[in-house]
């Protein structure tokens, strides 16, 4: 599940039961067939690449610099191709690729671009101080009647200070409100597997600055949830929900 059905069923009991009600034998398969399919391949596969990008970045930043990247994406953009270097650099996800293989300019050029404006925030916030992994999977954190795994894009860790980054990477130019319900539930998970470290957290899109969030406001929020202060959803949740008759509809 996403962070988008999260959201929603985490904020709205009403739209949580409808949901559930819909789960039964006959559609289920139906249904999370429908969820799954939610983007079109394109976007997946910009999605991915944009993953895929960013995170080989940090994670090989000792032996490769920014510029080897932005090169080969610059004669990508010329040429509509994949380069052999292109492909070393995102190894082993593009592996399959070959110097013959189309990549649009488009894409090339925004990844150059998102690229460009990640690294400089990276090295404003001296988050190189950090050893990074990325895809970290987090298993079974209980919460309420749910039990969530975690697959968090970045995780910086350093041992010596005790402190925890962790980044999830958007594609999306603006920013979606449910974003955060997904950033705060892994930095509570983190929490729970790290003790007695300080966790921080942060969404980067390429359309935003890197807002850094503490501990706090991230247990504020799902601690609301959990007291049923958040009672009140915002437009975005009601836009597709299937409880006609509700009063509350935004
Ligand atoms: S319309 Fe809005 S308030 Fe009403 S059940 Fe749906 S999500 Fe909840």
């Amino acid at each position: 599940m996403g962070p988008e059905r999260l959201s929603k069923i985490m904020t709205c009991e009403r739209y949580f039961n409808n949901f559930r009600s819909t789960f039964n034998e006959d559609n289920s398969a139906q249904r999370t067939h429908k969820i799954n399919k939610s983007s079109t391949d394109s976007e997946k596969e910009f999605g991915k690449f944009f993953h895929n990008l960013i995170q080989c970045y940090v994670t090989n930043l000792s032996q490769r610099n920014l510029e080897t990247y932005t090169r080969e994406l610059l004669i990508s953009q010329n040429t509509e191709r994949w380069t052999d270097k292109l492909i070393h650099l995102l190894s082993p996800h593009y592996n399959k690729k070959t110097s013959d293989s189309f990549l649009s300019s488009g894409d090339a050029e925004n990844m150059e671009r998102s690229l460009n404006t990640f690294s400089e925030l990276y090295h404003h916030h001296n988050l190189d101080q950090f050893s990074w992994e990325c895809e970290l999977e987090i298993y079974g954190f209980k919460f309420d009647c749910f039990s969530l795994n975690g697959d968090i894009d970045l995780v910086g860790i350093n041992e010596t200070e005790k402190r925890i980054f962790t980044i999830e990477l958007k594609k999306a130019q603006k920013p979606y409100p449910q974003w955060k319900y997904q950033l705060y539930l892994y930095m509570l998970m983190l929490q729970e597997k790290y003790e007695h470290y300080t966790i921080f957290g942060a969404i980067w899109h390429p359309g935003a600055k890197l807002k850094v969030v503490r501990m706090d406001t991230a247990k504020t929020l799902i601690g609301s949830i959990f007291d049923g202060d958040e009672t009140n959803p915002i437009s975005y949740i009601c836009e597709d929900c299937k409880v006609w008759d509700c009063e509350d509809r935004k």
